[in-house]
């Protein structure tokens, strides 16, 4: 049976209290993870703030980011096993992990190690009463000991996401995988030591949250900030424990995305791309689009187009040719998923398409699989359409004119993202000023540039990561007046 242990002070940490870890395809258990005690917890931020005062402390930037290079290259040199532990913990497509989970994984540390090595810093010249002259520059030194609490649904890339910029910029780190995806986490350990970060700049520890690892890190006054992502509920205790101390949060947290096709839009394009913002990651994406608005005079066709779509999508396990849909992480989460379905008829939709489980073969028949399914004729108050389900489904509405897609798309207390389908230019610039969201997508879904600013509007989020705004987060600035 897999271990799965914490990782302090460059060690492998095991603990007396584990927990199983499952397969989603199966629901077979595939290891045991060491639950991080109060004990382990208090070590990894001993072991961080010691790094941060010793040899990682004083490394020069140069170094930094080679290092940092050398953990993507030894990431990529292990991609096979990268791919099969992501692969294990969450049962998603093998085609997706292999294109995004751990090439973005990797690329993240080398991304930001670039941006920090090439960031300027500001410089004021000015005239003093005196009639002498002062200069201003700004020093940004790191944060400190950060805490990076992450999720399960894309679990190295959204962990390395904050990693990566968090080390780049001189930090130590204590990771809090999620319960449910401990393994690349655990694998990103054997990389830091193989190539030679110093003890205690990357720590894992593991557990839940209330009760364990995630509440006795974020509480702990050791921990200088803190990044997060994960539900909007989960922040608002994060933000508690944080308020203690005024230390600094960076929030990504849950979405309700609207996604926008008008009827000049390319029609085909806008069916693949709503297919992919639906269902991508078997609708397991902050940026999925649970909430879909097609202007009328094309609505009828939209709504058949996307059934035809979601009823090709072969559901199976990571390594079966041709899979475009994988089981949820975990029978709690398909448990919440199939009751949101229950809902949906409740509440009086139509089921376009799905609305219950398949049927599979024996051997996955203990699987969390859900169908793809898509709903119409719900009224907007509707639960299924206000809060956030986290899974492979959509409803379906018809608006007529811009003004009524903004007020549909803006009535919502998130603000992550939408995706925005029209081949106007005027029409397009327009809806990306109009909705309030962190990221706007004009036809297109999920395409990153990781210079560019990430995060959520409203209840979706504090702060931008990504390219230099992520230096915002992970380091002080300190401005310097100098009297001449
Ligand atoms: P979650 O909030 O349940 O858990 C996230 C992490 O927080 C886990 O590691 C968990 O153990 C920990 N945690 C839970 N309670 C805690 C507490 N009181 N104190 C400290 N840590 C605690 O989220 P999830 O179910 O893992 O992920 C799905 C959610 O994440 C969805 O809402 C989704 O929209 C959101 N998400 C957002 C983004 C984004 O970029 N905005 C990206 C991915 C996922």
């Amino acid at each position: 049976m897999k271990q799965f242990l914490n990782f302090i002070n460059g060690e492998f940490v095991a603990t007396r209290k584990t927990f199983e870890n499952r397969a989603p395809v199966d629901n077979r258990v595939i290891g045991l993870v060491h639950e991080a005690g109060q004990a382990e917890v208090d070590a990894a931020v001993a072991a961080a703030r010691s790094a941060l005062d010793g040899d990682w402390g004083r490394m020069t930037v140069v170094k930094r980011v080679e290092l940092l290079h050398a953990v993507a290259d030894e990431i990529n040199r292990r991609f096979d096993d990268f791919l099969e532990a992501e692969l294990a913990d969450t049962g998603k497509p093998r085609s997706l992990a292999a294109h995004i989970d751990i090439p973005r994984g990797a690329a993240n540390f080398k991304v930001f190690a670039d941006i920090v090595k090439n960031v300027p810093t500001e410089s004021f010249e000015m005239a003093t009463p005196d009639g002498g002259t002062a200069v201003s520059y700004a020093l940004r030194s790191p944060l400190g000991v950060v805490a990076v609490v992450c999720p399960w649904n894309l679990p190295l890339l959204l962990m390395t996401w904050k990693v990566g910029p968090a080390l780049a910029c001189g930090n130590t780190v204590i990771v809090k995988p999620s319960e449910e995806t401990p393994a690349t986490a655990t694998l990103l350990g054997e990389v830091m030591a193989h190539v030679g970060i110093p003890k205690g700049v990357y720590n894992v520890v593991h557990g839940f949250g209330p009760g364990s690892a995630g509440e006795f890190l974020t509480r702990h006054p050791g921990v200088n900030g803190i990044t997060f992502t994960g539900e909007t509920r989960t922040g608002e205790a994060i933000m508690a424990a944080a308020a203690k101390g005024v230390r600094p949060v960076s929030f990504e947290l849950g979405g309700k995305n609207a996604g926008i096709v008008f009827a000049d839009a390319d029609f085909d394009k806008a069916v693949a791309g709503i297919t992919r913002s639906a269902f991508e990651n078997c609708g397991q994406v902050c940026l999925g689009t649970e909430r879909v608005y097609v202007q009328r005079p094309i609505f009828d066709k939209f709504v058949q187009a996307l059934k035809e779509k979601a009823e090709a999508l072969k559901i199976g396990p990571s390594g079966e040719p041709g899979v475009g849909l994988g089981p949820l992480i975990s029978a709690e989460h398909k448990a919440k998923v199939m009751s949101y379905y229950e809902l949906a008829r409740a509440e009086g939709a139509t089921v376009v398409t799905g609305g219950g489980a398949p049927d599979m073969p024996a051997a996955l028949a203990e699987g969390h699989w859900v169908q793809p399914t898509i709903w119409t004729g719900l009224p907007e108050s509707a639960r299924v359409i206000r809060e956030e389900i986290f899974g492979p489904c959509c409803h379906i509405a018809p608006f007529d004119t811009e003004e009524e897609a903004i007020a549909l798309a803006n009535a919502t207390d998130y603000g992550l993202a939408t995706t925005v389908w029209t081949q106007n230019l005027g029409t397009a610039h327009r809806m990306a000023r109009a909705v309030e969201v962190g990221l706007c997508w004009i036809n297109s879904w999920f395409l990153r540039d990781l210079r560019t600013a990430f995060g959520g509007a409203k209840a979706s989020g504090i702060g931008r990561e990504g390219g230099v705004h992520s230096l915002e987060f992970y380091t002080e600035l300190r401005n310097v007046m100098v009297k001449l």
